[in-house]
């Protein structure tokens, strides 16, 4: 498979510069070159097979020629490595778990699949690999437990210091080793400039091999269609012949991009529904046919705080970038704060299942959105845990109550490598590592 720039089509790339690039040399995002469908045998049969297996037949057709079948197979086991349950939480309704990953959320499926993607096709240069990430809190503890270890590469996860959550600078400090945690003293956009900075030294990068980690890399994107199958696989073997409505909570619209890249390998969907937080330029999109930008809401789902989705051309490309298409396939709302809450109450309260904000976002679409007779699986982003503050709020001690322990250990202040927003300094502290 070759890759190529939306931008201009004209330019084929191997999957080795389109990882390590991130983005095409014009600032557009890469896609396959064409989207290759899985052969009728497999779309008949892929409920009989384990997670890992689905995952190589997935995936094997946009690696297959720079990657061989043993190193594929050892990829897809080593990233594909915790469970992804699709549990019933009430008839026709079920929730598809994508948070038992080591940070408990659905990014450690992409990280783990791109280190390791990474850390293969680095292996005969005899220059380190830098991989530089600003983090807002998720995407941060993903990438550092994705790529702790990795031979060959060091990792930077730069994120604004007292601006995540405890449980994220835990999990952005905790591992350690080539993972090279900084607060910068600074807000989420002072962390992105010194990266970007840095990308834009030409002087470094005669020196310093460097990429990025962040969701627009196609290697975190394409591992992300496997947990679709492997949720119509479990729905097959419920006895359920209904094809699936999926309700995917969006923020920068990578996940529900890759449950349609799925369909057009052969996946069996009968429609989508992008939920999205009061960030909702999709929605009024597809209203209006206007794509409207605008500056970043704060919400209680605050990994879908995003203004400006950077996967939506990817998505709208699927479609032929023609609207009434994408409608056939899509139906997107916006879900307020207080419609967040309340569905949390309702559905903990009433049906004894516990969500996270985000998730719960999905879970509120797709009751709204679907059939009585539909079979409706909602995508569970996040661990209950990591919000737990926001759940202690609405339904005070059920945390305890539901088992999870709130207790963990920073790393401790005096380990936190803290750092002022400043260019010179951070570009030294790169060169030490390097
Ligand atoms: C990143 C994230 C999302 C949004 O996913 P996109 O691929 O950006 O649409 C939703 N929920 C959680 C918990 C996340 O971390």
């Amino acid at each position: 498979m070759k890759y190529i720039s939306l931008g201009s089509k004209g330019q084929r790339f191997s999957l080795k510069e389109v990882l390590f690039k991130g983005l095409a040399p014009d600032g557009s995002l890469f896609m396959p070159e064409f989207i290759p469908t899985l052969d009728e045998g497999f779309i008949r049969d892929f409920h009989t097979m384990e997670l890992s297996e689905i995952a190589f037949h997935v995936l094997k057709p946009f690696v297959a020629e720079d990657v061989s079948d043993d190193v594929l197979n050892r990829i897809v086991k080593d990233t594909f490595s915790f469970e992804i349950p699709l549990k019933r939480v009430e008839d026709g309704v079920y929730a598809l778990e994508l948070y038992h990953g080591p940070t408990q959320a659905f990014k450690d499926v992409g990280a783990r699949f791109l280190s390791r993607l990474l850390g293969f096709f680095n292996q005969g240069e005899s220059r380190k690999l830098m991989v530089l990430t600003a983090t807002s809190g998720d995407t941060g503890g993903a990438v550092a437990h994705g790529f702790h270890r990795v031979k060959g590469i060091e990792v930077v996860v730069l994120y604004p210091h007292g601006k995540v959550s405890p449980y994220q600078e835990y999990q952005i400090t905790g591992p350690g080793d080539n993972v090279h945690a900084i607060a910068v003293n600074g807000s989420f956009d002072d962390c992105q400039r010194l990266v970007k900075d840095a990308f834009n030294d030409e002087a470094l990068r005669q020196k310093i091999y460097m990429t990025s980690a962040n969701s627009i890399n196609m290697g975190r994107l394409l591992p992300q269609m496997v947990y679709y199958f492997y949720a119509a696989a479990q729905l097959r073997k419920a006895g359920i012949q209904d094809l699936p409505v999926f309700a995917v909570p969006s923020g920068n619209f990578g996940n529900i991009t890759a449950a349609m890249l799925a369909t057009k390998m052969g996946l069996p969907v009968k429609r989508f529904i992008a939920a999205t937080n009061a960030n909702d330029v999709v929605p009024r999109f597809l209203q209006s046919g206007e794509y409207d930008p605008q500056a970043t809401i704060v919400t209680l789902a605050n990994a879908m705080d995003v203004g400006d989705p950077s996967n939506f051309s990817r998505m709208y490309d699927l479609y032929n970038n023609h609207l009434d298409t994408l409608k056939n396939s899509l139906i997107s709302i916006s879900v307020s704060d207080a419609q967040i809450q309340e569905t949390i109450k309702k559905v903990y309260n009433g049906l004894d299942y516990l969500m996270d904000p985000h998730t719960a976002s999905a879970y509120f679409a797709l009751n709204q959105l679907k059939d009585e007779d539909e079979a409706g699986i909602f995508v569970s982003t996040a661990h209950p845990f990591k919000f737990g503050e926001i759940l202690e709020d609405l339904l005070p001690g059920v945390l305890e109550k539901s088992g999870y322990s709130i207790e963990f250990e920073l790393s401790g202040a005096a380990g936190i490598d803290i750092m002022n927003p400043d260019y010179s300094d951070f570009k030294s502290r790169i060169e030490k590592m390097a």
